[in-house]
């Protein structure tokens, strides 16, 4: 096991990250722009490194303090938490030419499945199911019209490199299609820098049903079963619970079964997350989080298990401590999420908390 551990992000996932190193007996570094000397996540932490001013591309966003603050302390690894860089393939490298582990999979996992196109090609190597679709990323209208004739209406159009709900138009008809590929490319270019775009069979209710694996990139992996998202606002989930009222308990091993074989032979290492929409009783993958998720103590509070702590046994060379069998479900989780918004205009609005009673 490490000694030392960095803890490369802020807030609750930083302690989050804290707790489960205390529990193991190894030491934290916390990192904090210079608006965040005082917060919790510094206070609490071993040791404590200011990683620049307060913007986020300078400071929890700036690898090359990072990488300096892990050889001024010694830590031997970096938690990336959720969000910042725990998606950045680029990251993992630098780190591994520093001879300083990343906590999480291989930067060509993180790569790959980064990629939607290129993450669908691979799994549906692997036996996972996918939503019907373009193959390969589209070279312009002539095709996407061509495709979308080929696969029926409605079609959505996607971008490869997608996230956050944005770079996603659906095309009722085939009139629809011109301006839903040029607006979701539009939108792909200016907040990805990557217009790479793909199209799939637009399923009309579905629900959104992921399945949590660890892998130990060693051959074994596991599911600690699946949190069903489907309620959503603009594509982006409100509830996530676990388990799903949607399965039964052989539909629930099945799946389970196809993707923790799949993540054994691709020789996963670390948590991650499969998502797919479900509906009359199939399963269509549409992407794959190579990280810890913000959801992630809703398996953890059915099944016992700490990811966190997985993830620093496994990044440190360990092989799984447990098996399909091992893993119970007990009980029912749910978290939701609160979004704020002008009641008006329905833009994001955080307004003003003037007053809060903690449940209890
Ligand atoms: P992002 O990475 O931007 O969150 P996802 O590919 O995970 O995008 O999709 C987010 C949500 O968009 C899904 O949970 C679902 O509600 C909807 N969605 C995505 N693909 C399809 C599809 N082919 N048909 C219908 N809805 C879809």
């Amino acid at each position: 096991m490490f000694n030392k551990v960095l803890i490369a992000n802020r807030g609750e996932i930083a302690l989050r990250v804290l707790r489960a190193c205390k529990e193991l007996g190894i030491s934290t570094v916390a990192v904090h722009s210079t608006a965040d000397a005082d917060a919790m996540h510094v206070r609490l932490a071993d040791e404590s490194v200011c990683i620049g001013p307060p913007k986020a591309a300078d400071s929890y966003l700036n690898i090359p303090s990072i990488v300096s603050a892990c050889e001024i302390t010694g830590a031997e690894a970096v938690h990336p938490g959720y969000g910042f860089l725990s998606e950045n393939a680029r990251f993992a490298d630098i780190l591994a030419a520093h001879e300083i582990a990343f906590i999480g999979p291989s930067a060509d996992h993180i790569r790959n499945m980064g990629d939607k196109i290129e993450a669908k090609e691979t799994v549906e190597r692997l036996g996972i199911p996918v939503v019907p679709g373009s193959k390969g990323a589209i070279a312009g209208e002539g095709e996407a019209a061509r495709i979308a004739d080929e696969i029926g209406y409605r079609v959505l159009v996607k971008a490869a490199a997608g996230g956050g709900g944005r770079g996603m138009k659906v095309a009722e008809t085939a009139s629809d299609l011109s301006s839903a590929f040029s607006t979701a490319r539009a939108e792909a270019k200016s907040a990805f820098g990557d217009d790479a775009m793909y199209i799939e069979k637009y399923l009309g209710s579905p629900r959104h049903i992921e399945i949590q694996v660890l892998g130990d990139g060693q051959g074994n992996a596991v599911h600690l079963g699946e949190r069903d998202c489907s309620l959503q606002r603009r594509h982006q989930k409100v509830w996530e619970e676990a388990q799903s009222p949607a399965l039964n308990d052989q539909q629930r091993s099945e799946i389970g079964e196809t993707v923790s074989k799949a993540m054994a032979d691709l020789g996963y290492s670390g948590v991650g997350t499969i998502e797919f929409l479900y509906e009359n009783g199939e399963f269509y993958f549409i992407e794959m989080n190579t990280r810890l998720q913000v959801e992630h103590p809703v398996p953890e509070a059915i099944t016992g298990i700490d990811l966190v702590v997985e993830q620093l046994r496994v990044a440190s060379g360990s092989p799984l401590s447990m098996k399909q069998d091992d893993i119970e479900f007990s009980g029912h989780a749910i978290e939701c999420r609160i979004n704020a918004e002008n009641p008006s205009t329905f833009a994001p609005s955080p307004g003003r908390i003037t007053y809060y009673h903690p449940p209890g």
